[in-house]
């Protein structure tokens, strides 16, 4: 079976073109500058000479064409005609209250990501766009929405209502969502598998360490806790978002500085975090190397990156009642060093013993990097969403 996971974000779209017998991605790609001068489609499939062209897209049906252009080109092309794809997984952003679980395309379904634009409002217009070209270039061919929010819907009422008004939950749905749901349940489900965990109880803390990063707690899978909320803006110190703040902090900056609240919003999401604090980089290499040079501020971004995720750490530990792996992905999880042993040095109370040897591999594959003695297994797994939308997307289809 031959299933292609698309990404649509505002101005991009991004695909990967799997077969499911091998899990193998046949070919990827994306189209940049939809809709702005200087779009282009780039592609890399097994086997054939890479594929960049320079064309306009004004929207991203047009992408799609491109896109349906370049996978069955003779040249750079990996197939004769989109026949020979049997399924079309689309990562959707936001599902509101409304999906749980990935779901085949239905006009119900698009209704939801359309009654949920205000919630997703960069990404759930792009994402309808993006389901409604392919159902127009592949008429027939299933499309399943693979929700980015559907993993923190098992979360209890209490873990995910805030301490506000109760009316505004119920004329508004104002309450913690989670991000980065289709990395989380990805990472969580092959911690059970590759800790060898209790797959009904095992209790796992999946640490998503990249430009965002969000942590999320479950037991046997199922979301107890995740640090993102309304919007992915809460939680974590990130690259370049503040993470958790006190809600006073936005009027008392509009205030001093003379700024509206869309103003501070934009600057908690994209001036903050450990770029914000650094006045370095937003990039873990940039701020290790700048720490390394003497760099006070780098230091100290890094040192509250590390603090912040060993308080949720704590936090998500408490809630679940203990803890049997504590698992590190995305592109700091996967990759710095420095991170993940200032995460787990201060966590011996909970029993994990870091083996830093270990640790200090530089390795692309599932490991586990804590001592054999340690209570609590310390794993590095990285993620991989446009797999976890293909293995989603071909469930679907195979059960239709
Ligand atoms: P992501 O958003 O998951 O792509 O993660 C991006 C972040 O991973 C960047 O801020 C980098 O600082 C960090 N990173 C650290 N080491 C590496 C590496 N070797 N390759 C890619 N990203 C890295």
């Amino acid at each position: 079976m031959k299933i292609l996971v698309i990404n649509a974000g505002s101005s991009s779209l991004k695909y990967q073109l799997f077969d499911m017998d091998t899990k193998d991605v046949l070919a990827k790609g994306a189209c940049e500058r939809i809709g702005i001068d200087g779009s282009k489609i780039t592609q890399k499939a097994e086997g054939k000479p890479e594929y960049e062209l320079v064309s306009p897209m004004a929207n991203h049906g047009d992408a799609i064409k491109l896109v349906v252009d370049a996978l069955t080109s003779s040249e750079y092309g990996v197939i004769k005609s989109m026949n020979e794809i049997d399924a079309v997984g689309h990562r959707v952003l936001h599902a509101g209250k409304y999906y749980s679980e990935s779901t085949i395309v239905t006009e119900d379904v698009k209704k939801v990501i359309r009654d949920c634009f205000d919630l997703g409002p960069l990404h759930n217009p792009a994402n309808l766009t993006g389901i409604e070209a392919c159902e127009k270039a592949m008429p027939g061919t299933p499309n399943v929405a693979v929700f980015d929010t559907a993993f923190g819907q098992t979360m209890a009422k209490e873990a995910f209502m805030y301490g506000i008004p109760y009316e505004y939950y119920e004329k508004y749905a104002i309450r913690r969502y989670g991000f980065h749901g289709i990395s989380h349940n990805y990472v969580s489900q092959r911690a059970l598998e590759f800790g060898n965990l209790d797959k009904k109880n095992g209790k796992v803390i999946v640490c998503h360490l990249g430009n965002g990063s969000s942590i999320s707690a479950s037991i046997g899978g199922k979301c107890v806790d995740t640090s993102m909320g309304l919007t992915p803006l809460e939680g974590l110190v990130m690259g370049t978002r503040s993470g958790d703040v006190d809600a006073a902090v936005v009027q008392f900056i509009a205030n001093k500085e003379n700024k509206s609240v869309d103003d501070v919003l934009n600057i908690l999401n994209k001036k903050s975090g450990v770029l914000g604090i650094s006045d370095v980089s937003s990039d873990f290499r940039d701020l290790e190397a700048a720490a390394e040079e003497g760099n006070e501020r780098a230091q100290l971004a890094l040192d509250m990156f590390i603090y912040r995720v060993k308080k949720y750490i704590g936090a998500y530990t408490a809630a679940m009642g203990g803890v049997d792996a504590i698992v590190f992905t995305a592109g700091i999880g996967e990759n710095t060093v420095i991170i993940r042993e200032g995460v787990t040095e201060s966590l011996g109370y909970l029993g994990v013993e870091l083996d830093k040897e270990l640790n200090k591999e530089r390795r692309k594959d599932e490991r586990c990097i804590s001592t054999p003695s340690s209570k609590v297994k310390v794993l590095v797994i990285p993620t991989n969403e446009e797999l976890m939308i293909a293995k989603d997307t071909e469930r679907l289809v195979n059960a239709k």
